[in-house]
């Protein structure tokens, strides 16, 4: 009897050690309590419509088959995309798979439920070994594309009806039903990213990894070719499935172009702060100049550079020297307005254009910068102390010219001098290059 008092007492013991583990793989206790909670709806809200989905299936046998077919086509895609990827991309930077081109066609043939249950076995199994994610994140990917799928589908339902599964005619065979798929993948995408937002708004209601100018239209891109792809595999597919072999290549092609995207974005990127590089904060500057030289507007330039870093290396290590590097940048990023251009120029040195701004505006832009900055403690994880914080300054130069007189050599040369002078004047200020700003002066 106490045998199986002890048994019993080691295997609840046991259960619930599993309990714990299982539920701090979902790294839910570093989220904030508003951002667990927009989780947690979204979750519920695809138990709903998995659940309203059942209620109104009709069951045939041919929509399994349509829907194992693409669950295995996604992974095959999925599975393609590892093998690809630019040298140099970060874990935690976003990866786009073209995972729709496979997915959506589920949404346009099939039930609503289908849509609904499609990405648990593909994020939830195949992506956390593609690429691992927390369990959190692979739930609510699962469940946002989920939402999204149903309603899809439940509008193709509504302006497309069929009584059985689609046919090449019932999918295609007016031009309203084909006006019906654009709708349907519209809605796909636009409510995935609404709720994809949602997360990263509570996560981070000041994005301080922003893409720099190109990103929004590339991915815009990309989007169009994966609605177009997937239009065109719905289509193939009630076709004949067999012509879906005649899709493989283009698509895998699409897939490599994706790759040529990446290429081009790190050829731009600064490897460390994820800043324009000198090379195409120029190329991108010197655009911006001639355009600005057309609109007879003024345009400024702000040289940052962080005081004393050598001490920060010297104390700390390089590597918490580079945590810091980073820490700068995003609050460079945080600080400016999503199109100002804001560039690494090399070592703890920064270069922001800031686009149709005034000498007293720019003034004012780098005077925030600097206090933001003195104002911030970098949390990092230190090699052999542990966490520490670290906090520095910067000495900013400002430049600025108005409409023709506009040339951007001149402007950086000016405000390297005015930067000079800030450094000779104490550091953490701020020195324009005709004379000094009177509410910017800070001494240290
Ligand atoms: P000042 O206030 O005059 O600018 O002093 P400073 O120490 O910031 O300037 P200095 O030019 O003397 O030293 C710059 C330091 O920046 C030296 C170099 O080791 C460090 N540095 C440059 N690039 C990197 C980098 O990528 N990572 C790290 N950790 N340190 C860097
Ligand atoms: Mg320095
Ligand atoms: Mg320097």
């Amino acid at each position: 009897m106490r045998r199986s008092w002890q048994l019993g007492g080691e295997l609840a013991r046991r259960a619930g050690e599993r309990l714990v583990d299982h539920v701090s793989r979902f790294e839910l206790c570093s989220l904030s309590p508003r951002l667990v909670r927009y989780l947690v709806t979204v979750d519920v809200l695809c138990l709903v419509v998995v659940f309203l989905g059942v209620l109104e299936l009709p069951f045939r046998f041919v929509d399994l088959l349509t829907f194992g077919a693409f669950v295995l086509l996604g992974r095959l895609a999925m599975e393609t995309s590892r093998h690809l990827g630019a040298p140099g991309r970060r874990k935690d930077e976003p990866h786009r798979d073209l995972l729709s081109t496979w997915t959506l066609p589920v949404t346009l043939l099939l039930p609503p439920l289908y849509a609904a249950v499609l990405h648990i076995p593909l994020h939830c199994i195949f992506r956390s070994r593609v690429a691992p994610q927390p369990r959190y994140k692979q739930v609510f990917n699962a469940a946002a594309l989920g939402v999204s799928g149903f309603c899809a589908a439940s509008v193709h339902r509504a302006l497309a009806p069929t009584q059985g599964p689609y046919r090449i005619d019932t999918l295609v065979g007016s031009s309203g039903r084909i006006g019906a798929l654009f709708v349907v993948v519209l809605t796909y995408i636009v409510l995935n990213r609404i709720l994809l937002h949602g997360a990263l708004w509570y996560a981070h209601p000041r994005p301080a990894r922003r893409p720099f100018a190109g990103g929004g239209r590339e991915i815009l891109a990309v989007d169009a070719a994966e609605m177009c792809s997937a239009i065109g595999l719905a289509v193939l597919w009630t076709a004949h499935p067999l012509l879906m072999l005649t899709a493989t290549p283009p698509a895998l092609l699409l897939q490599r172009s994706l790759l040529h995207a990446e290429l081009l974005q790190a050829a731009r990127t600064d490897a460390k702060t994820r800043l324009a590089n000198p090379a195409y904060w120029r190329e991108a500057a010197e655009k911006e100049v001639l355009r600005i030289r057309r609109a007879g507007r003024p345009l400024s330039v702000l040289i940052v550079d962080i005081d004393h870093f050598k001490r920060v290396n010297d104390q700390f290590g390089h590597l918490t020297g580079d945590a810091v590097l980073v820490c700068v940048a995003d609050a460079l990023r945080a600080a400016t307005r999503p199109r100002d251009l804001v560039g690494r120029f090399g070592g703890e040195e920064f270069v922001i254009m800031l686009c149709e701004t005034d000498l007293d505006n720019a003034a004012r832009a780098a005077d925030r910068i600097r206090r933001q900055v003195a104002g911030m403690r970098c949390r990092v994880n230190g090699q052999s102390a542990g966490v520490v914080h670290v906090s520095v300054t910067v000495s900013v130069g400002v430049a600025t010219a108005t409409g023709a007189d506009v040339d951007l050599p001149a402007l950086l040369e000016t405000a390297d001098a005015a930067l000079y002078r800030a450094k000779a004047d104490g550091r953490n200020c701020v020195r324009l290059a005709a004379g000094v700003a009177p509410h910017a002066r800070t001494a240290t």
